[in-house]
């Protein structure tokens, strides 16, 4: 039996390097168009490769993923975060958690995750083939196996098939979506697609003046409300960014605004703390600082920057006294403060860091990765219809799925 892995990504090698250790005698194709192998995780995590996430317990490692959760969670249990910190250490490459718990080698050298199977594969007992440089055009069931069209190149016949051709992020890395064209082909499914992990572009300009101001924990909110997440963003020349902004990106992936139709969001600066304790924290610091005027005062509270920001959105007069400052006119800072209205117009082009959407998962079987509409085919990776927030969980469920893929289509 032979097999072709499709995609030398970070599913894909984990899935080739699943089968080396299951049945190191059973041949298989490692295919791959770039001339290199893994080009998105070594220039992933700003080339430094977030590998995996530090957070515990795995029940909380699978609430960062809106889209997938159940379906990943038998191979996220087989090789949960801890697995895949040892599988790397045990592997020669030392990784350190930060303090946010993204987990990178202590090299901060992506490369060296990649380095990792190329020596494996070139290792002398090795039955993986390594085939750069290949690119598939077509995949067609052939007997009992599979027939793989090549560009330019003769046609490979594999006993089995695993699809790990990623999503259509990142284009430029070679992953262009080809996988769901292959996946349809083998009668799958393909949901509709979206961006996901981008930035977003806002009608509002002020976000300009404070440009690079980066605030620690908020909650950012779709109108909706139901739509949330609490961390760190940033305010950026055309809008907001960061890991809250990539976190509500994924959450509202499949929503279309424009400049017409903006999507409305809030931020709250003070999520722990109710309306009524802001503004009557606001008001102490108004009559402790009486004599100050109100925008300094205002700028106690909140950085200094946005203090100019929400005098301005209130309609009051910054340099007025604070001890004049009213309680209406408090309340209303409050208000502000606990909901800074924004309206997206875009995303951040280019910087979508994966695709939401991908190969149905109802029509494959969580507990082996394979179809359950083509016997001897595999997915794994971005192709499924699978994705996480930032912060290691996209690579994570890549290694997870690419093992528990390998592992089944060398065994099963
Ligand atoms: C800039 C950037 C930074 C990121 N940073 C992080 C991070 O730090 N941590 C994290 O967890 N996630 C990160 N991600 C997301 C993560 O890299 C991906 O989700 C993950 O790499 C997906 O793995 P995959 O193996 O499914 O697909 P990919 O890594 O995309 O691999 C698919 C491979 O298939 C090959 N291929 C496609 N079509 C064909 C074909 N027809 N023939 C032959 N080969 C083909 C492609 O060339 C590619 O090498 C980042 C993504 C980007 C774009």
């Amino acid at each position: 039996m032979n097999i072709a892995i499709v995609g030398g990504g970070a599913a894909g090698l984990m899935a080739a390097a699943a089968v080396q250790e299951a049945r190191p005698n059973l041949g298989v194709s490692l295919i791959e168009r770039n001339p290199e192998l893994g080009k998105k995780v070594v220039i992933s995590g700003g080339g430094r490769c977030n590998v995996t996430t530090g957070a515990t317990p795995l029940g909380a490692v699978l609430e960062s993923y809106p889209r997938g959760r159940a379906f990943i969670e038998y191979a996220m249990r087989r090789f949960p975060p801890q697995a895949v910190v040892a599988w790397f250490e045990a592997h020669g490459v030392p990784l350190k958690t930060e303090e946010d718990l993204r987990v990178f080698p202590q090299s901060d050298e992506g490369r060296s995750v990649v380095r990792v199977f190329e020596k494996l594969f070139q290792s002398s007992n090795s039955n993986v083939r390594v085939l750069l440089r290949t690119h598939v055009t077509g995949v067609k069931k052939s007997g009992r196996g599979f027939a793989l069209s090549v560009r330019d190149g003769e046609s490979i016949e594999a006993d089995r098939l695993v699809l790990t051709t990623g999503g259509q992020a990142y284009r430029m890395t070679g992953s262009t979506g080809d996988g769901y064209a292959f996946a349809e082909s083998l009668g799958h499914t393909v949901t509709a697609l979206a961006p996901s992990l981008n930035s977003f572009f806002t009608a509002e300009t002020w976000p300009k003046e404070l440009s690079g101001l980066s605030i620690v924990r908020a909650r950012l909110r779709a109108a909706d409300g139901k739509k949330s997440y609490e961390g760190p963003f940033l305010f950026t020349h055309r809008g907001v960014s960061g890991p809250a902004v990539f976190a509500l990106s994924a959450l509202v992936a499949f929503e279309t605004y424009d400049a017409l139709h903006p999507l409305m969001i809030s931020i709250d600066l003070s999520p722990a703390e109710r309306l009524d304790a802001l503004a009557g924290r606001l008001a102490n610091l108004s009559r402790t600082n009486g004599k100050k005027n109100l925008k300094t005062v205002l700028g106690f509270a909140l950085p200094k920057a946005l203090a100019g920001v929400l005098v301005r959105a209130v309609g009051a007069d910054g340099d007025m006294q604070a001890a004049q400052a009213t309680k209406k006119l408090l309340t209303a800072c409050a208000a502000w403060m606990k909901a800074i209205p924004l309206s997206v117009v875009g995303r951040g082009a280019g910087d979508e860091f994966v695709t939401a959407g991908g190969v149905e998962t109802a029509e494959v079987n969580p507990r082996t990765m394979e179809s359950r509409i083509t016997p001897g085919l595999f997915f794994a990776g971005e192709i499924l219809n699978v994705d996480g927030f930032t912060g290691g969980f996209n690579l994570q469920s890549s290694w997870a799925t690419g093992r528990l893929a390998g592992e089944s289509a060398a065994t099963g």
